[in-house]
């Protein structure tokens, strides 16, 4: 078989387990939105079933030898040729499949199916014991797994983080967080001594759901996610499923009592709509034809909902039309009034529900806590004091119980250690690719002011969405922005948002 031949057959071998995989997503978007309670027990044979199926196939060795015959070939002579990333990160996902023996990925899935039904119940109860011996489990299966894929430096946790954001290390995020948490904290506290409060009690008017419904529809359809290869439906934790080419499905939320939960996630899940639907279909399956990473698709989501979709030239061009559809919240409340009540910055307990100044802080917590316990040094059972107290200082307040402490994301029990930092990266990210997109397109809030968003998603189909991972995403970064990744461009934002709307 020629290099050639064997390109052609490794890129089919992917390409199906791709499409399995969509399967997979598709009962997964079914899971969580129509699938009637009692289908609970056969769903989830269903999907044991593709799950033992894909990686079967993604660790057949069929792929290593295809890998072989193309690696050190001509197809691959230039490394910065579209053949040449495709290999590079079919080898990456190979090897990291290989490296972990078969009694460890069914143990870490046996033991998070039951850590997360002990961490709901621990939830609930607000008890971290309920939860602790399930924590433990889940920290030393975390930690074998980074044994067993490697890591360089000493640090275990590179090998967690590099699932999630493939190419950074624990040291590169350390050097970008650690600036970031000492200007937030300052701006953070100096926001909380202005003595400027907005009004939010006017989104928490009457705000009817199908009024809420059409009006986020119409926001996702104007900043350009395509309808015709997507939809928008409910479900209890909203999240965004790209199935495949000409199939997007986005999920949101609707509280009555509440417009920006379900407006603001719905232009969050359209964000990553648009990055999945502007991937390119002729590359389906291989890499080129995938996004880049966690921490570049949230700079995505994050980019509609905060940079754009909280922005004063957004408004300009919605508020008239909110009026309309709300009138009974809004005819007596100004654009202004709205437009500070949406970004109010107040520290609170809850991760999810926080703004966007104080959100980063509740991920840098996170990302001390997990490097410490994958390091070993923390022990789990010191996880409810360790997190208190840095809360403390960082927010200024004491989480009352664990609930609305460090029981409060799944993340932990279904195994996700070295998830939470691409957040943060997908602020900074979306920072400097937003400052960079003003720098390209000239006046984007003139353009969002006359309710046009259209060049501003061209630009990031172009420069982003097509080209697959064709490049890591540090390279990406600084390719499209002219430097690498900083938290200057974040921390401009913010200000630049929030001094004046606090006199600071
Ligand atoms: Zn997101």
């Amino acid at each position: 078989m020629t290099p050639n031949d064997a390109y052609i057959k490794l890129l089919d071998e992917v390409r199906t387990t791709a499409l399995l995989e969509s399967c997979s997503s598709l009962l997964g978007w079914d899971e969580q939105t129509y699938m009637p309670a009692g289908g609970a027990e056969h769903r989830s044979r269903q999907q044991s079933l593709l799950a033992g199926m894909v990686h079967e196939r993604a660790t057949s060795p069929r792929i290593g030898e295809l890998l072989a015959a193309v690696e050190g070939s001509d197809v691959v002579a230039d490394p910065a040729s579209p053949a040449s990333a495709n290999v590079r990160e079919i080898r990456r996902d190979f090897d990291r499949a290989t490296k972990l023996p078969r009694r460890l990925v069914e143990e870490e899935s046996r033991v998070s199916s039951l850590a997360q039904q002990a961490w709901i119940e621990a939830r609930k109860k607000s008890d971290f014991v309920i939860f602790l011996p399930w924590l433990e489990q889940v920290v030393a299966l975390k930690r074998e797994e980074a044994q067993a894929i490697g890591y360089g430096n000493g640090v275990p946790y590179d090998a967690l983080l590099d699932q999630f954001e493939p190419g950074m290390t624990t040291a590169e995020v350390k050097r970008l967080f650690g600036p970031l948490q000492e200007e937030l904290v300052k701006l953070i506290g100096a926001i909380a001594t202005s003595g400027k409060r907005p009004d939010r009690t006017i989104l928490s008017r009457n705000y009817p759901v199908e009024a809420q419904r059409q009006f986020g529809l119409n926001a996702a359809k104007q900043i350009g996610f395509d309808f015709d290869s997507g939809r928008l439906d409910e479900t209890a934790h909203p999240f965004c499923s790209g199935i495949g080419p000409g199939d997007c499905r986005l999920t949101t939320r609707y509280n009555p009592q509440h417009f920006p939960g379900a407006f603001f996630g719905t232009l969050h899940e359209a964000g990553h709509g648009i990055y999945d639907q502007g991937l390119d279909p002729a590359a389906y399956g291989t890499p080129l034809g995938s996004a880049v990473s966690l921490g570049i698709h949230e700079s995505q989501s994050r980019m509609w909902e905060n940079f754009v979709g909280r922005s004063r030239a957004f408004w300009q061009h919605f508020f008239p039309k909110a009026r309309q559809a709300f009138p009974e919240a809004l005819t007596d409340v100004s654009p202004e009034t709205f437009y500070a009540a949406i970004n109010d910055v107040e520290p609170s307990f809850i991760r999810v529900e926080a703004d966007e100044a104080t959100y980063n802080l509740h991920i840098l917590l996170r990302f001390d806590i997990e490097q410490q316990l994958v390091a070993g040094d923390l022990a789990p059972r010191d996880v409810p004091a360790v997190w208190n107290d840095t809360f403390r200082r960082y927010f200024n307040l004491t989480p009352p119980n664990d609930s609305l402490g460090c029981l409060q994301d799944i993340h932990w029990s279904f195994g996700g250690i070295g998830y939470f930092p691409t957040y943060t990266l997908g602020n900074m990210n979306a920072a400097q690719l937003f400052t960079a997109a003003q720098r390209d397109l000239g006046d984007l809030p003139a353009a969002f002011a006359r309710g046009e968003f259209q060049p501003l998603k061209e630009w990031l189909n172009e420069k982003i969405h097509r080209r697959g991972k064709l490049l890591r995403a540090s390279r990406l970064v600084e390719e499209v922005t002219g430097s690498s990744l900083t938290h200057h461009p974040l921390m401009q934002h913010l200000h630049g948002k929030f001094d004046e709307l606090y006199g600071l």
